[in-house]
């Protein structure tokens, strides 16, 4: 999962962060760094540190964690820090909630978090239908490629994106939820895993195709083709294999082969930004979303 289709994710976030109530206290920057979720974590080992561990592996626990469980017991946190500034009392509405007084850089990075897990939900096991194990990620890169198709030179996908100095109250929360839902210490490894993505996210992102040219002429004379360029995410690129699925072939995902559908990317974009839009309203105004989020992953969608 090296970009995993992370451009869609901040794609999303803009559309869904266009239609909300634009009256409320918002912080726009942590709203798109929550759009990004635990796909953070997997920037940990880009490139793959030589002294040390990384905590990719953090990615994949959240990813494949119910849902309800994550954003319930995940306010659950077993520890007040001092930038998350959350008390025991309050930590079990935390997510589910928005009564609980909480600084808006909170409520707005759980906003874009909800963002994250609706377009996984929505969008994994197709994904997963079309491409699994190493050409997953390569899957997901076209997707960002097509997704985009209008991207210019003066474009920026990342635009809005908080600077790593930012995100010191996030890696609290996530430092927090790690203890709790994962018996792991990890502090500071968001932030770490963030400055990686900035940088890695930024060099594969190419609007011109130059990087993606000088990547096939690299990986021509070993008969690597796409090993390199495949992974770049160049809004030129060719869709010879219907990649978003608008000619609408059945498909489903390969743990419920029965659960057979017809969608192609796109719908399911556009049933994602619904559910977001809808699943974020009801945060805001305090309702619970549990029962919205039950028996479901990022990572399957439904389990
Ligand atoms: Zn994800």
């Amino acid at each position: 999962m090296a970009m995993a289709y992370i451009l869609s994710h901040l794609e999303l976030g803009r559309r869904v962060n266009a239609r909300l109530d634009r009256s409320r206290n918002w912080d726009e920057g942590l709203f798109l760094l929550g759009c990004l979720g635990p796909d953070v974590f997997f920037y940990d080992r880009l490139p793959p540190p030589l002294f040390r561990r990384n905590e990719k592996k953090l990615g994949n626990a959240f990813h494949n964690m119910d849902a309800a469980s994550f954003l319930t017991a995940a306010g659950a946190s077993p520890r007040p820090t001092a930038h998350s500034s959350l008390r025991r009392e309050q930590a079990p509405a935390l997510l589910l909630t928005a009564h609980c007084p909480l600084p808006t850089a909170h409520s707005s990075y759980i906003c874009g978090l909800l963002c994250h897990f609706a377009l996984d939900a929505w969008v994994h096991p197709y994904i997963e239908s079309r491409a699994t194990g190493p050409a997953h990620s390569r899957f997901e890169a076209l997707i960002d490629s097509r997704l985009l198709p209008g991207f210019s030179e003066r474009d920026d996908p990342f635009a809005g994106l908080p600077p790593v100095s930012a995100a010191g109250p996030v890696d609290a929360l996530w430092t927090d939820w790690s203890a709790a839902l994962c018996g792991k210490k990890v502090a500071g490894v968001f932030t770490r895993s963030y400055r990686n993505f900035l940088t890695v996210a930024k060099l594969l992102f190419d609007p011109h195709g130059r990087k993606s040219a000088f990547a096939r002429c690299l990986e021509w004379p070993f008969g690597g083709k796409g090993k390199l360029s495949g992974f770049l995410v160049w809004p030129g690129r060719a869709d010879e294999d219907d990649c978003l699925n608008m000619g609408r072939k059945p498909w489903a995902p390969p743990w419920a082969r029965e659960r057979v559908s017809a969608s192609s990317f796109e719908d399911l974009f556009d049933g994602a930004a619904e559910e977001a839009v809808s699943l974020i309203g009801r945060y805001l105004d305090g309702d619970t979303i549990a029962n919205a989020l039950a028996g479901r992953s990022m990572q399957r969608g439904a389990l």
